[in-house]
C-alpha cells in the first residue's frame, strides 16, 4: 500500500475524539499499518473537541481537521452533543465526521444521520480489519471525496 496524503501534497489531519486510550492506541497503530500520511491529533471527550474546532482554551495554534473520527460515549460532552453542536455551526458544519463506535443501536445511527453525520463506523474489534477500515477511510476521505475550500457560511441554500 503506498503511501497517501491530501491532495494538497500535505498529511491530512485527522482530529480523534477518544476517551478510550487502548482505542486511540489501536487507531494510531492502524494508521501506522496502513501508511497513510497523517497527522492524528486527540482530544478525550466533546468539550476538548470544541475548544479544538474553535481554537480556543489551549488550542489556539491547532490545524483544521480534514476528518473527524468521533466515539460516542465520552464523559463530560458525548458524541451525540458534539454531533449537534458542529451541525448548527455555520463554520464547523462541513466539516467530515466520521462516527467511530462500538454502539450498532438503531437509536444512535438515526440519531447521527439526523445530524448529518458523515458515516457512521462500528469498531471493527479485529486488528486486520481495523487497519483496512482505516486504509478504506484515508483513501475516501483524502483521496476521493472532494470538499469546498471556501470558508465559511454552510447553511441550507435559499
Ligand atoms: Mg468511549
Amino acid at each position: 500500500m503506498k503511501v497517501m496524503e491530501t491532495k494538497q501534497g500535505r498529511p491530512a489531519e485527522i482530529l480523534l475524539v477518544e476517551d478510550n486510550d487502548d482505542d486511540v492506541f489501536i487507531t494510531r497503530k492502524g494508521l501506522e499499518a496502513a501508511k497513510l500520511a497523517v497527522n492524528l491529533n486527540r482530544v478525550e471527550n466533546g468539550r476538548e473537541c470544541m475548544d479544538f474546532l474553535r481554537k480556543k482554551n489551549g488550542y489556539e495554534d491547532v490545524p483544521t481537521p480534514d476528518l473527524i473520527l468521533l466515539d460516542l460515549n465520552m464523559p463530560i460532552m458525548d458524541g451525540r452533543e458534539v454531533m449537534a453542536e458542529i451541525a448548527k455551526d455555520k463554520d464547523l458544519c462541513k466539516l467530515p465526521v466520521v462516527v467511530l463506535t462500538t454502539s450498532t443501536a438503531d437509536n444512535d445511527l438515526l440519531d447521527m444521520y439526523h445530524l448529518r453525520c458523515s458515516s457512521y463506523i462500528k469498531k471493527p474489534v479485529d486488528f486486520d480489519q481495523f487497519k483496512k477500515v482505516i486504509h478504506l477511510l484515508g483513501d475516501y476521505w483524502f483521496n476521493v471525496v472532494i470538499l469546498p475550500t471556501r470558508v465559511g457560511d454552510c447553511s441550507p441554500p435559499g
